[in-house]
């Protein structure tokens, strides 16, 4: 047995995974994206809606009192009253940080010649930062601080009150916003200086920006990141303002936040609107109107969400009854201490990951060293690096820990101050990344050999030291080519309440990474014939009949439609939701194997010896029909809603049966449907399939062999055949060099022409056996070696039309393909 957690036993642990049997071999590292709901908290709000009647609180006094004792109990957690502490509801962080700053007074009615400040770290979250807007719009002076300033200047800082009689100091308000925990790695910055910053602690920062210095400081504190893994005691430190998420602690209910305000700080929010309910008197003709006594009552514009806040009783329930109270006789100390040291060992055995020439493999970006749990939660941020020295891109990561089942965050997680800070970019690189056409969020994860993001793992209550190994297994697995070895652990000795656990040295993830990497035996290699002659040939058509199904290879001719291969990727599996289902999520899909005949004009479907057919065509009377009777059901494909008609009961069936999944349904594209080619700089618009990006994908089948010969993996065992099939190409050619593909402009296929639309830039799918539905690292993770990161195979094309006045927009096999190259109209 090894040791789940170093603070919570065995068997509390396993109970506290019973609850998330859902994830299944999931591993959830992305706890500060969000927290993960627990079971028996569905369980409990289901009993609670379903035997009580909640009504609206304007109207029920007794839903009213119910969310007056949750206000109750969310102040209880933070160590507070409402004799201190005002909580005001609201749907989310960023809401509450928003609702302090349009309503803080930045002027004082004392002093007509100051406009006031607001000051923020700079390395907030986007939602913090982006406060200056409203604080620009009110007049406010913006001021920011750097992380080394402003630790530097609590720590230089000496005690006392601040005086509100220089002559140099106006009378004004200065409001302050920092987090008490950095979402980007987890710092968690210093709670007991809210005082010496009231006392004027940053005035000399202030003085040496040459800026206005106001007698009056408020703290905001966006405590979003730090209460969803720590304990925040408002009996200890008392900053004026307070915003957090729910959702971040407990998962659930999402769309639900607080904002506390300390009592006596009220009197600077100052707010113009009323809505429902915040008001003793209205006249609607006249202007006039008195707000409500109460701060939440003036705040809280409309009708809250009362189910939602209902809901949080048992979110404080569930959690105490999950969590012990091992540390400090408190459930959050001791999650926080359960998260933190998982973090730190992920942390300890990342700095020491070397490759095999001895250089790091993993570059960290964090601003502790895991020696005090004051200063850091339970989140690790970094990047990886290869033997030589470049970088592995977030996308690329991203693209692997989703192969492997592991959730975690990459990019900026909104936070571009600690991102610039650790990956040392300039304002100025920032804004030439982003004209180079870099945007958050997206894929462009390394610009000019600099990384323009990061990893973020983060952990919760749920996680378990399995988990760390899961993730450092992969790395080392994937990354770095060594044998992983788990570490030894122990659980730790917290005053009284020791529980000891047998050591052991067993590594039982062992079994799941070779499951995951299927390993097989090494078959002798197959000589393959290899086309030495210059000339390059249509070796293979295939379609896709069902999107991300399995593919239907044609031996001789076949007709090229409006939107790409007639039938190719024209139907789609959609679950319950609506969403279409793809091989990422389900990797038997492949198995489903497709036959198109046109002679019957049937399409049938195969799945491990079962079959079952439908017609290609629906009569004119039937397409009536099936429009007035069958739901018209819409979807989304990557981006766009595509619509599509049902194809009936049996079919739906059929598939539910072979991929496992109940309600999924078969969807065809309505043929007046046209999905067009997004295309910013071409004039003429493509019709697109279900497919993801173009009308077809070509591949060079030179280029496949050049990868089989560059994957190192023993375990993997392709021939050629099956390395082909799984990049999913509708064109395989032949031709006598590896890469050349990448070149072509334009390209005549027997007397059809298309156009190359660019390089197709690989998902994970490529890791799927076509044949099996199994999941290997190969050849992703040599495409992207070879391509310093880019996951790119393949280009797209578009079909241009026929040349030489040829009628027949048939293309067949074994034709001539004739490449032009970049605008010089050279055939190669
Ligand atoms: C998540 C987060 C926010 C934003 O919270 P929302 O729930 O998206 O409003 C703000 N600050 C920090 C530190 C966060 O972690």
């Amino acid at each position: 047995m090894s040791v789940l957690s170093s603070v919570i036993d065995n068997q509390r642990m396993q109970n506290i995974r019973n609850e998330f049997g859902r994830l299944g071999d999931k591993c959830y590292l992305d706890n500060a994206g969000t927290a993960l709901y627990p079971q028996i908290l569905l369980t409990k709000v289901n009993e609670d809606l379903s035997s009580n009647v909640y009504l609206n609180p304007h109207s029920d006094k007794y839903t009213r009192d119910c969310i007056e004792q949750i206000r109750c109990t969310v102040l209880n957690h933070f160590n507070t009253d409402q004799s201190k502490y005002s909580v005001i509801f609201t749907s989310g962080s960023t809401q509450a940080l928003k609702l302090v700053v349009e309503t803080f007074e930045f002027n004082s009615k004392d002093d007509e010649n100051s406009h006031g400040s607001y000051i923020y770290l700079r390395d907030n979250h986007t939602s913090v930062i982006g406060l200056r807007e409203l604080a620009e719009q009110k007049n406010a002076d913006i001021i920011h601080i750097s992380h080394d300033d402003f630790l530097n200047s609590l720590k230089t800082c000496k005690k006392g009150k601040l005086r509100c009689t220089e002559t140099n100091m106006s009378k004004s308000n200065t409001l302050l916003a920092y987090p008490a925990q950095s979402n980007f790695n987890g710092y968690k910055y210093p709670l007991d200086c809210v005082e010496k910053i009231k006392n004027g602690c940053l005035n000399s920062y202030l003085k040496t920006q040459l800026c206005e210095v106001n007698c009056n400081w408020y703290i905001l504190l966006d405590a979003a990141s730090f209460v969803a893994t720590s304990k925040l005691d408002l009996s200890s430190t008392q900053p004026d303002f307070v915003c957090l998420s729910f959702y971040k602690i407990f998962g659930f209910p999402t769309g639900l936040g607080a904002l506390l305000v300390k009592n006596t700080s009220q009197n600077v929010l100052l707010k113009k609107y009323f809505g429902g309910g915040t008001v003793d008197i209205v006249l609607s003709s006249e202007d006039f109107h008195i707000k409500r006594q109460s701060l939440h009552e003036r705040f809280e514009d409309g009708t809250l969400p009362f189910l939602s806040i209902i809901t949080l009783k048992h979110c404080y329930n569930v959690l105490a009854n999950l969590i012990p109270k091992v540390i400090n006789n408190d459930i959050m100390d001791t999650l926080s201490h359960h998260t933190y040291n998982l973090a730190k060992d992920l942390y300890k055995q990342f700095s020491d990951l070397r490759h095999p020439n001895g250089t790091k493999a993993v570059i960290l970006y964090m601003d502790s060293d895991f020696s005090d749990i004051k200063k850091q939660g339970g989140i690790v941020t970094f990047n990886l690096i290869r033997e030589d020295g470049t970088y592995i891109g977030y996308a690329e990561f991203q693209h692997m820990a989703d192969l492997f089942n592991i959730s975690l965050r990459t990019g900026c997680f909104c936070n571009s101050g600690s991102c610039q800070r650790h990956l040392i970019v300039t304002n100025k690189e920032m804004k030439n990344m982003h004209k180079a056409g870099h945007k958050c969020g997206d894929e462009v994860d390394i610009v000019n050999g600099r990384p323009t993001g990061a990893v973020r793992v983060s952990f919760g209550y749920h996680n378990t030291f399995n988990d760390v190994d899961k993730l450092v297994a992969m790395v080392t697995k994937c990354f770095v080519r060594q044998n992983y070895q788990k570490p030894e652990r122990y659980m730790l000795k917290y005053k009284n309440d020791v529980v000891e656990i047998p050591k052991t040295k067993e590594i039982s993830f062992k079994e799941e990474i070779l499951a995951l990497l299927n390993e097989k035996k090494i078959l002798n290699n197959t000589s393959e014939t290899i086309n030495t002659g210059s000339k390059a040939t249509l070796a293979e058509i295939a379609i896709f009949p069902i999107k991300s199904c399995g593919a239907f290879k044609i031996n001789s001719g076949w007709k090229i439609g409006s939107k790409g291969f007639e039938y190719d990727r024209e139907w789609m599996i959609v679950k319950d939701n609506g969403v279409c289902l793809t091989q990422k999520q389900n990797t038997q899909m492949c198995m489903i194997q497709p036959v198109i005949d046109l002679n019957t004009r049937r399409l049938t479907l195969n799945f491990k010896g079962s079959t079952i057919s439908i017609p290609l065509d629906m009569s004119p009377n039937n397409k009536y029909q099936e429009r007035s009777t069958t739901p018209f059901c819409q979807s989304k494909v990557c981006t766009d809603i595509v619509k599509g008609y049902d194809c009936g009961d049996d079919v739906a069936d059929w598939i539910s049966n072979a991929l496992g999944i109940s309600y999924l349904r078969l969807i065809r594209q309505a043929s007046d449907d046209s999905r067009m080619k997004k295309n910013k700089n071409s004039e003429e618009k493509n019709m697109l399939s279900l497919s993801n990006q173009a009308q077809f994908l070509l591949i060079n089948k030179a280029t496949v062999r050049w990868l089989k010969n560059k994957i190192r993996d023993t375990t993997f065992t392709d021939d050629l055949e099956s390395l082909t099939d799984r990049f999913r190409g509708n064109l395989v050619v032949n031709t006598s060099y590896e890469l050349i593909e990448r070149e072509w402009q334009t390209v005549i296929i027997g007397k059809q022409q298309f156009k190359v639309d660019g390089p197709c830039s690989r998902c994970q799918m490529v890791c799927i056996d076509q044949s099996t539905g199994e999941k290997t690292v190969e050849p992703l993770r040599t495409i992207s070696e070879e391509f310093a990161g880019k996951m790119r195979f393949g280009i797209y094309l578009s079909y241009l039309g026929p040349v030489n006045g040829c009628k027949d927009l048939t293309l067949y096999t074994n034709s001539d393909v004739t490449p032009y190259l970049n605008d010089d109209n050279i055939s190669r």
